[in-house]
């Protein structure tokens, strides 16, 4: 194998050794299978190509100093994913036969796990798809379950830092009472559009306000968002934000480190207080926020004065850090290393 330039990895696809899959058939899941090809073999009426019964997961394992594999959370992805299809009607896959999948695609592909100094991790994509033929409207009564593995750079290449987002006014992500608090590709699809747009203007991603109002911050991209300030660490509270197991984690912290937390709607005009903000995510950990445009409403917030990423936004993405890479204690048992 070709030796891995590990600190200059992007965010990208890149063929591993194995992959995993699971699947469900006459109403049961079958046994774990391993294999090689990157190709999946399905029957062109499957429900996962005209109906949407696609969900997928997002997590990583990192590399310690002491050598040791660490994967973030995982119970957290397996009780999503099993949220997500029961919201879109798909056999939902038991948290230990998750884990099972998950430690076994790591384990298959140790030589593809980055080295701790470098940065980065390796991205665990675990993904349940709809099999069964159909063309009537209905859930199929076959899935497949399969996960694969890519090592993927660290995010801030050069460092951490603070950086523009903007509000987009003529896209919504999701529906009040719609499926974007559950993590399928239908919502991804309805981003496209709105996120090209934003990265051709020189923005790291789209804020989404509440599809209802066009007043309360939603999400942002493929991540949450959160405000700072008095001390206090605020996050919208919609039913259309998928919930973030890295914001989950980032409210612990914070509270851990004495502030206060609130989950509440965040109103537009709010943006004007933080003294910090960021958007949370697996990929990132946390983004800083230099500011938010809203060009169609002629308004920007600009959140980071000095155009640096905040004390607070420091302090917390450091100590998420370094549980996920074994630097600091686990004291909330959110992390599984893998024997
Ligand atoms: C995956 C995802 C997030 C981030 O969730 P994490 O569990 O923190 O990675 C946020 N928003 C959307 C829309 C997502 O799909």
């Amino acid at each position: 194998m070709k030796e891995i330039d590990w600190a200059n990895l992007s965010f990208g696809y890149m063929k591993t050794d194995y992959n995993v899959r699971i699947n469900f058939r006459e109403g049961a899941w079958g046994e774990l299978e391993i294999s090689s090809s990157e190709q999946v073999n399905l029957h062109m009426a499957a429900t996962c190509l005209h109906y949407g019964q696609e969900a997928f997961e997002g997590l990583k394992a990192f590399r310690g100093k002491d050598g040791k594999v660490r994967i973030f959370r995982l119970e957290e992805n397996a009780a999503r994913l099993q949220s997500t299809c029961r919201g879109i009607m798909m056999a939902e896959l038991p948290t230990e036969r998750f884990k099972e999948a998950v430690l076994k695609a790591v384990k298959m592909n140790e030589r593809f796990i980055p080295p701790y100094e470098s940065g980065a991790s390796l991205y665990i994509r675990p993904l349940l798809i709809g099999t069964g033929a159909q063309v009537g409207v209905r859930p199929s009564n076959e899935y497949m379950f399969l996960i694969f593995v890519t090592p993927v750079g660290p995010y801030f290449k050069g460092g951490f830092a603070a950086t523009p987002y903007v509000i987009t006014r003529k896209y919504d992500r999701a529906a009040p009472l719609g499926t974007g608090i559950y993590k399928i590709g239908g919502n991804y699809a309805a981003s496209l559009r709105a996120s090209h747009e934003a990265h051709a203007a020189g923005y790291s991603a789209e804020f989404y306000l509440d599809a209802k109002e066009k007043k309360y911050i939603d999400e942002c991209g493929a991540a949450n968002f959160f405000g700072i300030k008095d001390n206090t660490y605020i996050t919208p509270l919609s039913s259309s934000i998928l919930p973030s197991i890295t914001n989950k984690s980032l409210m612990q912290l914070a509270e851990d480190m004495g502030m206060k937390v609130e989950r509440r709607p965040v109103a537009e005009e709010e943006l004007t207080t933080f003294e910090e903000a960021g958007a949370c995510g697996t990929a990132a950990v946390i983004s800083p926020i230099e500011r938010i445009d809203d060009p169609e409403n002629g308004h920007s917030y600009v959140i980071a004065k000095d155009g640096k990423p905040g004390p607070i936004c420091t302090k917390l993405y450091n100590k998420l850090r370094g549980i996920q890479y074994g630097d600091e204690p686990d004291t909330h048992g959110w992390v599984t290393i893998v024997e």
